[in-house]
């Protein structure tokens, strides 16, 4: 763990590989270093939070060449793991996080051990069902070059903080607005005493979680639902354990139902027997005091069925669980802007979490480095809200409903988790007030030990009519995927952007597709590839044909990690190539960074490639790439669900921003300049 000094003083690592060309031009609207905040220095970008949406944030805009400072609560970072699983775009992204992805996958304990959710009465009791969640195709990479995770989220953050520049120990205690940008006090202990510390930026970006200051400070309210659970997360280590898991039983999730005890174990390693246990409880009758270290021990021995003898409990935190978005993620005159939890707030079920924080930190970042180097307009802020608000609440609906996918399972056992929370409701009612508090507890405890009686032996087995058929009725819902699922490709890969930085395309025959495309993928659960506007640029395996080849790639390689830029993707026509060149021209102009890629059918001799130098000329910003479909598969652009005389527009973060007829084009350079303004956000006097 690298030091950290204390009263806030500033580690620094290594931070600035892989700046940009993008020209160092300050937009006015941020262009001023000082004034406003007296003395306090003024900065561009103040990150608050260092949770991994912050430091995903600080990494690319620091890639992106703009100065940014992160700000943390904590002396140290946790190590009581939240997050574990990282969905397959999230992956996408690390993979261009210089190595990350690679380290992840290296690190991450094998997948044998996590892919399955295991149902059970203990963990060495019966097993009532289980379910795989990989499937060939993931370890085949036919929809991405990459594949999902299961990494601790605290192993995440120890990762990213090794590229970060973070000021611990400081916490964001006060906003204001000033002519400039936001003045904030960031409180830190100096040796005893409590002090202030004035910090002057541009920006602000809120990473500072779920129950977010920063969202408080700047009077932006939360929508949705609230408190649907509250729950204990016991973090504790017992290599024993994790040795019998790994031979006996292996898994991600353990749901446990018994007369004693239920809980929900998230193996975090069982290689190296690192273990969450969430178990939920009721206050004011059940409260978090109540689960002291002995308790939680008996508990898990109630769990496990048998004494690990090894046990050791690091840590016991209470948690609740909402469902809720930010009205806005935008406040004090575009000053402040909300990322991750900070913006919202997910039920953990499907892992939504801290993937959709990263992804926005991703939409994010690419436009703060356009807007900051002076090369978008300042509303490009307002397309982040308009793109990634919609996900969220998506995503938001999606937990919500994978929660009570997991909740059927108790349910149908008997165990049915919407009748507890009746019962609490009743005894904190004015129903239940006319019993004495002393007696609530006793009574809530003795219910729910009846409620618990339901996965006895004696009711859940084969032979007992009742256990019989509540048994059918649980393979069911396993085997019909019905249970909570780990992947959601559709979701994951599949989402879209509908308004943005992007040129929507503009017929209602396409706009009705899309809307059916969308509808196949939720009903189906699969990510079916498109090149729709809006949707991540699908992928497939290509071959560089110029001579500083780097072999077989991604198409998603097409577009760059280390700086913010865009790429169209042509088929070698002469149409297409027109609109290659004015593209080109017109990003030159515009002092942003673009590339051409001409995408060729698989077996394209080499006389006909080396085409594109004379039809690309003066430009040699493109590079030649030859299809590689898989054995039964289409062509690119039939993957891609459209003709080979379209054009595609990626932007930096992987999306499609423009999708064009080239032979449909009268004036190429008019019509990429309009794109361009649109996608830039741009006034005309800039274009
Ligand atoms: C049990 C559980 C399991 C989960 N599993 C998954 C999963 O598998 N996959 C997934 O994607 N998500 C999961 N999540 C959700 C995930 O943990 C969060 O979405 C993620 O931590 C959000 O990251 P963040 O950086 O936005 O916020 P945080 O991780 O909460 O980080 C915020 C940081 O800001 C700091 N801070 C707060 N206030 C201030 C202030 N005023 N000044 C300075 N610093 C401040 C905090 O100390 C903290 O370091 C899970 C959550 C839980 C509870």
């Amino acid at each position: 763990m690298p030091s950290i000094v204390g009263g806030g003083g500033w580690r620094l690592f290594s931070a600035d590989r892989g700046m940009t060309s993008l020209r160092r031009r300050q937009s006015p609207l941020f262009s001023s270093l000082a004034g406003g905040g007296g003395d306090a220095p003024h900065l561009p970008v103040v990150i608050v939070g260092a949770g991994p949406v912050g430091l995903v944030l600080s990494f690319l805009l620091t890639k992106f060449g703009i100065k940014c400072t992160v700000i943390e609560k904590s002396m140290e970072f946790t190590r009581h793991p939240r997050a574990h699983f990282i969905n397959n775009r999230t992956m996408e992204i690390f993979r261009k996080f210089d190595g990350l992805a690679g380290d992840i996958e290296k690190a991450q304990p094998p997948v044998d051990l996590w892919r399955k959710f295991v149902y059970c009465t203990s963990l060495s009791g019966s097993v009532l069902g289980s379910v795989d969640h990989m499937k060939q195709e993931d370890f085949d990479k036919v929809i991405s070059p990459i594949s999902v995770a299961h990494f601790s989220q605290y192993k995440l953050t120890r990762d990213l903080v090794l590229e970060n520049k973070i000021l611990m120990g400081h916490e964001c205690s006060s906003i204001q607005l000033t002519d400039e940008g936001i003045l904030l006090g960031a409180s830190f202990n100096n040796g005893g005493t409590m002090q202030e510390r004035k910090l002057h930026c541009g920006l602000l970006l809120a990473a500072d979680g779920a129950k977010s200051t920063v969202r408080e400070l700047a009077g932006i309210s939360m929508e949705g639902a609230r408190d649907l659970q509250k729950l204990v997360s016991v973090h504790f280590l017992s290599r024993n354990l994790g040795k019998y898991l790994s031979s006996e039983r292996p898994g991600m999730l353990f749901f446990i139902f018994n007369p004693d005890a239920i809980g929900v174990l998230v193996a975090h390693d069982l290689e190296h027997g690192e273990f969450v246990l969430q178990i939920p409880f009721y206050p004011p009758q059940q409260m978090f005091d109540d689960f002291s270290i002995k308790v939680c021990e008996q508990i898990i021995v109630k769990l496990v069925g048998w004494e690990p003898a090894d046990v050791q409990v690091l840590d016991i935190k209470p948690w609740v669980m909402h469902a809720e978005v930010a009205e806005k993620y935008t406040g004090c005159n575009n000053r402040v802007i909300l990322v991750g939890d900070a913006a919202h707030r997910f039920p953990p079920a499907g892992g939504f979490g801290m993937n959709t924080g990263v992804q926005d930190a991703h939409n994010l970042a690419w436009k703060l480095g356009l807007l900051l180097n002076g090369v978008a307009g300042p509303s490009i802020l307002q397309t982040y809200e308009s793109e990634r608000k919609p996900v969220a609440i998506s995503n938001t609906k999606l937990s919500v409903q994978n929660f009570k996918a997991a909740m059927s399972v108790p349910a149908t056992l008997g165990l049915d988790p919407t009748v507890a929370n009746s019962v609490h409701q009743v005894i904190n009612s004015s129903l239940g007030s006319v019993i004495p508090r002393n007696l609530q507890k006793t009574v809530l405890e003795g219910l729910f030990s009846i409620g618990r009686a339901q996965v006895s032996d004696y009711i859940l087995n084969e032979k007992n009519p009742i256990g019989s058929l509540r048994l059918a009725r649980l393979r069911s819902i396993l085997d019909e995927g019905k249970s909570l699922q780990l992947q959601f490709p559709a979701e994951d890969l599949g989402f879209r952007y509908e308004k943005g930085a992007l040129v929507a395309e503009d017929c209602a025959e396409t706009a009705q597709q899309a809307e059916k495309l969308k509808h196949i993928n939720r009903s189906s659960g699969e990510y079916i590839p498109s090149a729709k506007v809006g949707s991540r640029l699908p992928h497939m395996l290509v071959k560089t044909l110029s001579s500083s080849s780097e072999g077989v790639l991604s198409t998603m390689d097409l577009v760059s990690g280390d700086k913010v830029q865009f790429v169209l993707i042509v088929a070698p026509l002469k149409k297409s190539y027109e609109l290659a060149c004015a593209m080109l021209k017109i990003a030159e102009e515009l002092t942003l960074s673009a590339k051409v890629c001409v995408m060729w059918p698989q077996g394209s001799v080499d006389a006909k490639v080396r085409g594109s130098r004379s039809e690309l000329a003066p430009w040699t910003n493109y590079v030649d790439v030859e299809e590689i479909p898989r054995a039964s598969d289409n062509s690119w652009w039939e993957t891609c669900q459209v003709s080979k005389n379209k054009v595609i527009l990626v932007r930096p973060d992987e999306h499609i921003a423009w999708i064009k007829e080239s032979d449909m084009v009268r004036d190429a350079d008019s019509e990429v300049r309009r794109v361009f303004s649109q996608i830039l956000c741009l006034n005309r006097q800039q274009v």
